[in-house]
């Protein structure tokens, strides 16, 4: 398509949108009286209309049922993680048994590592990417610490290649096959949180299969967000937070996914709680842990109703959406916001701008992250006093992410007026 800078050209894609009257299912933060843009659903999605109500019920089940609840309110509490399996299960493309919604994104990682990190004497090292997000860091760390390895030895991390901001898929599959024998696991993000960079899981799946090692994968940025399937790539496990593109509120409950040929292996070592118990006998509160063959086998704790309630509330959009639609409106965001930024220094003297989110559609999401070359914080506050919710990250990064739920062309467009406006 041939596409136009002009608020004209981004109206008339606004009212073509087949999912348009979606951004009125959310709340839109106001600025200065007006809706904002808001390009943070990277860090923190909007809250849908509909939430108040999905938390308002569990709340009037508690005050009107007490313990009764767990049989009998509307959505009954002993089962509520049950009701996400079906819809999550489209969102990562995985089985229904092979995924679960419990604790938090970290914990789950490290509940996950506890299963599929089994360093030996000879394999032990994780390969992981450069500056990966802080917390999964740690947590690589913080395991090989556990296993009485010294993380500088056990931690490998590729970086990209001199002068470049993502990495080579050749480079990624290279170390792999370097480290080879003395490997146990790859642990990458789906999406890179700092340059939008989606990686091919499939290949990089059968690489670590090839040397012998298990793949993992943090989703937090790729759920919700980028087209996933996780069980015909035969990725061996996987975690994500939900309240990034996928809406459920601050500090929300998470997800993991566990492929099918590790869900009913009672062998895998793992942490133990009693949901995770098999359900016809957990009652009976008997010794000796029988895991539910699934990924339910894996959960600790009983439910955390009140925040599975937003989660449900913003599942269901999903659900009504459409994951394809939602693919579909993407990936013209994202070429929309490319084109922009690319006029945008078309008209300067000399390029102000580097997109270091990959240009192939592929290799990316919703994020588009923009290396300022010059002015990039009188740029970003501008935006930000222009009512632009964006994201500064040093050195000179901003990160933006239209997301196809509630962002609209004329969002973008408006964007690029004000880059526009101090640019000259
Ligand atoms: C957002 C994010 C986290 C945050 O972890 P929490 O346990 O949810 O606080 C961790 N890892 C990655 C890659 C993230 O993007």
């Amino acid at each position: 398509m041939n596409l136009i800078n002009s608020a004209a050209f981004a109206a008339e894609q606004d009212t073509i949108d087949p999912l348009k009257q979606f951004r009125t299912k959310f709340y839109i933060p106001q600025v200065h009286g007006q809706d904002s843009i808001y390009f943070t659903g990277n860090s923190l999605g909007l809250q849908p209309r509909t939430t108040a109500a999905y938390v308002q019920q569990e709340l009037d089940d508690w005050a009107t049922l007490g313990v009764e609840g767990h049989f009998h309110a509307k959505k009954p509490w002993l089962s509520y993680h049950e009701i996400f399996t079906r819809q999550l299960s489209a969102i990562v493309g995985c089985r229904e048994t092979e995924v679960v919604v419990m604790n938090h994104l970290t914990v789950n990682l490290h509940l996950l590592m506890v299963s599929f990190y089994r360093p030996t004497k000879q394999r032990y090292k994780i390969i992981c990417e450069a500056r990966a997000f802080p917390s999964d860091q740690y947590a690589f760390e913080s395991q090989a610490r556990y296993h009485g390895l010294n993380p500088e030895e056990a931690v490998i991390e590729i970086s990209p290649r001199a002068g470049e901001h993502t990495l080579r898929i050749e480079d990624i599959l290279d170390t792999i096959a370097l480290h080879g024998d003395s490997l146990a696991l790859v642990l990458l993000g789906g999406v890179n949180y700092y340059t939008g960079q989606f990686y091919e899981l499939e290949k990089i799946t059968k690489a670590a299969h090839a040397a012998g090692a298990v793949a993992g994968f943090d989703l937090a940025h790729a759920a919700g967000n980028v087209k996933l399937r996780l069980h015909d790539w035969q990725v061996d496990f996987a975690c994500w937070c939900s309240y990034k593109y996928l809406n459920s509120g601050p500090g929300g409950v998470a997800g993991a996914f566990i492929h099918e040929k590790h869900i009913s292996n009672p062998d895998l070592p793992r942490f133990a709680g009693w949901w995770g118990y098999t359900k016809e006998t957990r009652f009976k509160m008997e010794k000796g842990f029988h895991p539910i063959p699934t990924a339910e086998g894996w959960q600790l704790s009983n439910a955390p109703v009140l925040s599975m309630a937003a989660h449900k509330a913003s599942l269901d959009i999903f659900e009504e959406a459409g994951m394809d639609n939602l693919h579909a409106k993407r990936e013209k965001l994202a070429a929309y916001l490319h084109f922009i930024l690319a006029d945008i220094n078309q008209r300067q003297a000399k390029p102000i701008i580097e997109v270091i989110t990959p240009q192939d559609p592929a290799a990316r999401g919703c994020q588009v992250s923009i290396l300022m070359l010059d002015k990039g914080r009188d740029v970003f506050n501008a935006l930000t006093e222009k009512g632009v919710v964006a994201d500064w990250r040093e050195p000179n990064v901003i990160r933006v992410a239209p997301v196809p739920l509630y962002n609209n062309f004329t969002d973008i467009w408006k964007f690029g007026k004000i880059i526009d406006s101090i640019l000259h």
